[in-house]
């Protein structure tokens, strides 16, 4: 490691340390190997104290992998800058605050804020998604993967949230200085809906409002359930912790509206697990919409086992049945070797190959809302 770092000189040795260890923490990088176990019917498999994914069994290959990998990389001058901006358009704060206070007659609507934060309208329930408002993805302020485009939304415009929803503790998911501005919201906090492990680091901040769950349970906020499920992905955020917290997605379920909200993943059978878990519940249909990652999958050998490319994703919109699904986690931090804007061309050329309908598959600008029929109602009024 030393001969590799002495190739370079190093000005700053002490902040590109921080910097280098700011991008292994803020990322999501392990490497894993097959593994035949079958999936946990009560919950996530434990190994010891820690957890681990239903059909891959995670050894993380530590800081040489991760050199290689960087290395090649930046001999390479990967990743390339994109060569168009990320699209962003100013929120329609009008209606997405009326629509908050708009109780059973709320439209379902979900509005994309940037990388994997969203804000969810359904049910009478205003809900985030891991919500990242901060300048860096980082343990650190001055190091670590930079914002490239404003979230859509300020945190000061958010209309009252009632819920968020934190898929696992990686620095791009899991925001302290967001958290903490949420929790202090005007009318009070939200419920914070985190997985198994993560309540404790809420409760080292003095936010109590919160419930833990492991795969299967769900949490109720008014005329929602959400209930997190598997994903095939790891967790940490320092050298020490990792996996020791579980990670996963959210099945959300609203009389009128059902959401799917990705996180991180890797391909698995477990999209399938889901919808095979739901389908009687959701009347032979899917999800009427699937929040899935679209980025941060080069270099594949590296990411294959945590994150889906493009082609994978379309293969989870499938898996779930998902009416109709968009990409997130793209275009905002630049964590990996794909430039900030291929995932939506690489997205289009498999939604294409794929033979799926122009609008199934698709992403919006940042700031953007995408509006939605309410759900047909019964088994009655379910499509033949
Ligand atoms: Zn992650
Ligand atoms: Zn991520």
């Amino acid at each position: 490691m030393r001969a590799i770092i002495a190739r370079r000189p190093m000005p700053q040795p002490l902040h590109r340390a921080a910097r280098f260890v700011a991008v292994a923490l803020a990322g999501c990088f392990a490497i894993a190997a097959a593994c035949g176990d079958a999936p946990g019917e009560g919950g996530a498999p434990r190994r010891g104290d820690r957890f681990q994914n239903n059909y891959v069994e995670f050894e993380p290959k530590g800081l040489g992998a991760l050199l290689s990998w960087k290395i090649d990389a930046s001999r390479e001058g990967l990743p390339k800058p994109p060569q168009q901006p990320t699209p962003r358009v100013a929120p329609d704060l009008a209606f997405l605050r009326a629509n908050a206070t708009a109780g059973a007659a709320m439209v379902p609507a979900v509005t994309w804020i940037g990388h994997a934060s969203t804000l969810v309208q359904l049910g009478g329930v205003s809900l985030l998604t891991d919500p990242i408002f901060s300048t860096r993805a980082s343990p650190v302020s001055f190091a670590g993967p930079a914002r490239h485009v404003a979230p859509g939304i300020a945190l000061a415009e958010l209309p009252h949230i009632d819920a968020v929803v934190i898929s696992h503790n990686h620095y791009d998911h899991l925001d302290e200085a967001s958290v903490h501005s949420l929790a202090a919201q005007d009318g009070g906090a939200p419920l914070f809906v985190v997985p198994l492990g993560v309540k404790a680091w809420f409760a080292a901040l003095g936010i109590e409002r919160v419930v833990e769950l492991d795969w299967w349970q769900s949490a109720r906020v008014g005329a929602v359930e959400i209930v997190f499920t598997p994903t095939q992905h790891w967790s940490g955020r320092g050298l020490g912790d990792r996996m020791q917290t579980l990670w996963g997605s959210y099945s959300i379920f609203a009389p009128d509206f059902q959401v799917w909200f990705g996180g991180d993943t890797a391909y698995s059978q477990d999209f399938a697990d889901i919808h095979r878990r739901f389908a009687e519940r959701q009347n032979g249909r899917g999800f009427d919409l699937a929040l899935i990652p679209i980025g941060a999958y080069e270099p594949r050998w590296f990411m294959r086992a945590q994150h889906v490319d493009p082609t994978e994703a379309v293969l989870i919109h499938r898996d779930l049945a998902a009416e109709r699904s968009i990409g997130i986690h793209w275009g905002t931090f630049e964590l990996t070797d794909e430039s900030l804007d291929e995932p939506p061309q690489a997205l289009a050329r498999a939604a294409r190959q794929a033979g799926l309908a122009d609008d199934a598959f698709t992403v919006l600008a940042v700031g953007a809302t995408r509006r939605f029929a309410p759900r047909a109602l019964g088994p009655t009024s379910a499509p033949p």
